[in-house]
């Protein structure tokens, strides 16, 4: 059984192609449709969901949430609730996605061995990867890392009834992550022309906006700082998002907040969340202006802007997407489920897979969200950034360049290789470095065919070929600064299946 996975970073949801062959959501074990990515623990327990979220206010350092915004950081360790033992991004989403399998696996009565992942389009080629470890350590193969916004275009196509022939913008705000993507339908063939985003901007901070406006009207108050008392601190993130979900609705909401004895109500009206929140929103606008730049067209191209993830509840959305763009976002598609259900419609596009009833022949072609570079040095010995593939190129892409050889005998050439836009390397990612070790013997000025691409799922890769001799030498190893070893990989596989996930 395949199946999509929508891991998100503060819901999750799971979808399958089901016996009339189309995408349907699968309940989780509390028959919900999403699941909260929080884990409580509970003893050598982890609880994953609904009742680690409510969970999440009373038992504070027994939670672990949010921890899509920290894949990739290789400093973030958080200590295992009930333990001595330390987490990483990676193990902690490992525990959320053996739940959502787990339970996957209970609703359909089938083992899950293979997966479709979504990300988003804005993940580096480090959170890629992230990614990947982290369904690997337990045990499942993931046919292909999919963008979010590209999935739930996937997912549009599939449940139109005559999508052909269309520009659609998806703006994909969830929890903690923002994503633009302008798409072009054309037959069968679904092309993303450009993508944009920031990995970093979501609901999260919404909800953050309101927390800070009621800890400072709490001060002028009570003279009490909040950031004190970390029990308060984590009861108003909790009421900061439900006051944020009630203004998509009502007009005004007030939120309580107690500490050390004192008790107070901090109205937050619609319009004071609108100003609180438009230094962000704006942030989404540049990127969408960004996005349509890359993609060479204008808002006047474009038949339909979708709506994905659920921060796109927030009424000053569509608001601000209308001014702009001059067109009333669309809100056919679940924002909450959408994503998910796209997974579960590439899963069955690998392979030829023929479960799929109404879109069997689509063609998806995406494209990289970062610039590919590497660090050269100009005669001077300065060290600047060299941009070898662009972003927005359609993905897989690859491109050669010869290197030479600096002296006889040399025994390895080392490459650094950058992610970013920037040509200064200080404002790009370096991702890692690659060496390669070269056969004995070769004269000075040796050339050497380097290789760089991205992958169908977005990740780098380096070969190499010796000219000289003609032969390909092995693939060059990334060593990326989380690179895991094969025993490592297979002692964390250990720990994971050691902890009882539920
Ligand atoms: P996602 O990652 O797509 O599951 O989006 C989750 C984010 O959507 C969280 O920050 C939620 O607080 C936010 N969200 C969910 N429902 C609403 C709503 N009705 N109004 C505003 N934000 C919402």
């Amino acid at each position: 059984m395949k199946i999509g996975i929508d891991l998100g970073t503060t819901n999750s949801a799971v979808a399958y192609i089901n016996e009339h062959g189309t995408a349907e959501i699968v309940s989780n074990g509390e028959g919900e449709r999403t699941t909260p990515s929080v884990i409580l623990m509970d003893g050598d327990k982890a609880i994953v969901g609904d009742i680690a979220k409510e969970a999440s206010v009373t038992q504070v350092d027994d939670t672990i949430q949010f921890v899509k915004r920290q894949m990739g950081n290789d400093s973030f360790q958080i200590p295992l609730p009930g333990s001595d033992k330390m987490i990483d991004a990676v193990e902690a989403s490992a525990i959320i996605l053996k739940k959502l399998v787990q339970d996957a696996e209970q609703e359909l009565s089938e083992k899950v061995t293979e997966v479709v992942i979504t990300v988003p389009a804005y993940f580096d080629d480090g959170k890629r990867n992230a990614t990947i470890e982290a369904a690997e350590m337990i045990g499942l193969n993931v046919l292909k890392i999919i963008n979010e916004p590209t999935s739930a275009a996937l997912a549009y196509y599939d449940m139109e009834e005559d999508p052909s022939d269309q520009n659609v913008a998806i703006y994909d705000l969830g929890g903690g992550t923002f994503d633009a993507s302008i798409v072009n339908i054309h037959n069968n063939e679904i092309t993303v022309l450009s993508t944009d985003g920031d990995s970093n901007l979501g609901g999260f901070d919404f909800d953050n906006e309101i927390c800070e406006h009621v800890i400072n009207e709490f001060e002028d108050s009570t003279g009490i700082d909040l950031y004190d008392d970390d029990d308060a601190m984590q009861e108003l993130r909790e009421n900061a998002e439900k006051c944020k979900k009630a203004l998509s609705r009502l007009s005004k909401y007030k939120v309580p907040v107690t500490s050390s004895g004192e008790s107070m109500r901090v109205e937050i009206t619609k319009d004071l969340f609108n100003d609180l929140i438009k230094g962000i929103v704006d942030r989404t606008k540049l990127v969408m202006e960004d996005a349509i730049k890359e993609a060479n067209l204008t808002w006047e191209d474009i038949d339909k802007v979708l709506l994905v993830g659920g921060s796109t509840r927030v009424p000053l959305i569509s608001e601000t997407i209308k001014d702009f763009t001059g067109i009333e976002p669309s809100k056919e598609l679940n924002p909450d489920e959408v994503v998910a259900l796209g997974a579960a419609v590439q899963a069955s596009l690998i392979d030829g897979d023929t479960s799929l009833s109404s879109s069997a022949n689509i063609i998806v072609k995406d494209v990289n969200s970062h610039s590919l570079g590497i660090i050269t040095q100009d005669k001077s010995g300065i060290d600047g950034n060299s941009i070898i593939l662009h972003r927005n190129t359609e993905i897989p892409c690859s491109f050669s360049q010869e290197f030479y050889t600096n002296h006889d005998n040399q025994e390895r050439i080392q490459l650094q290789i950058t992610e970013g836009e920037d040509l200064d390397p200080d404002y790009v990612t370096i991702i890692g470095k690659s060496i390669l070790n070269l056969p004995p013997g070769l004269p000075e000025s040796s050339p050497l065919d380097i290789t760089i691409s991205y992958d169908k799922n977005g990740i780098v890769h380096v070969v190499a070929r010796d000219v000289t001799n003609n032969t390909e030498l092995r693939d060059m190893i990334i060593e990326r600064k989380s690179n895991m070893t094969q025993i490592e990989m297979e002692e964390k596989k250990e720990e994971l299946l050691a902890i009882e996930v539920e």
